[in-house]
């Protein structure tokens, strides 16, 4: 039987860094939704298509293949992961992610991916639609300040020029654009345990899920 793990919430909760974790301890195959969004976002803006160019932004994402390899997106046989946290994308991820047709297209995918493969999806809509039916839900919190934090030192780290403030400012904005849009909002699923990972560092909120998926799998 497959298994797949869904873990949402709101920007810099720490999804990623997590889901990389759980996914190595129970052999799964990571599938991180937000960079299948921020490559709709990259490539319309490289072919400079608006948001308001359905038809276009809907051929883009037909003739795209996309897979993971090692946690990186391949676009079309190119690793492009390096380009998608660019702040510049981060700015309009979220309005190309509140159009039906691009959210029609990648649920299909991401949901032939987790029938094919055992998978831990990230993102703001898995517990909620792409994996409904799974039994192992989390839906990770902090406070904005502390997530813009998180997103300052690695984008630091990587030596991107950024600004605390810029990055909280994105961050309040994104929280609320994804969770009022019409289609699919962030929201915890009823089902989905929620983890204020808020003082908790990153191994501590890793343990509580591998404890909890142990548990349940007997
Ligand atoms: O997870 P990440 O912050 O990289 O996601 C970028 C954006 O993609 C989010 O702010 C959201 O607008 C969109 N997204 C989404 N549904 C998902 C994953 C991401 O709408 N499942």
């Amino acid at each position: 039987m497959r298994i797949s793990v869904a873990i949402d919430g709101p920007a810099g909760a720490g999804k990623s860094t997590i889901a990389t974790l759980v996914a190595k301890k129970f052999d799964l195959m990571y599938i991180n939704t937000g960079a299948m969004y921020r490559t709709v976002a990259l490539k319309c803006k490289d072919n400079n298509i608006s948001i308001n160019e359905t038809n276009k932004i809907c051929t883009l994402i037909d003739n795209m293949e996309m897979k993971f390899e090692n946690d990186d997106l391949i676009l079309n046989g190119e690793n492009i992961q390096s380009k998608l946290t660019m702040p510049e994308i981060s700015a309009v991820v979220s309005s190309f992610a509140s159009i039906k047709e691009v959210r029609e297209r990648l649920v299909k995918l991401q949901r032939d991916m987790s029938n094919k493969f055992n998978v831990i999806m990230d993102g703001r809509d898995i517990g909620t639609v792409v994996l409904k039916d799974s039994k192992y839900k989390f839906f990770l919190t902090a406070t904005p300040e502390e997530r813009a934090d998180r997103r300052f030192k690695e984008l630091d780290e990587r030596g991107i020029d950024v600004n605390y403030d810029d990055i909280l400012k994105d961050i309040i904005r994104r929280d609320y654009e994804d969770s009022n849009r019409a289609i699919d909002p962030l929201r915890k699923a009823e089902d989905a345990i929620e983890i204020d990972t808020t003082g908790l560092n990153i191994q501590e909120v890793t343990d509580k899920i591998c404890s909890y998926i142990k548990k349940n799998l007997k």
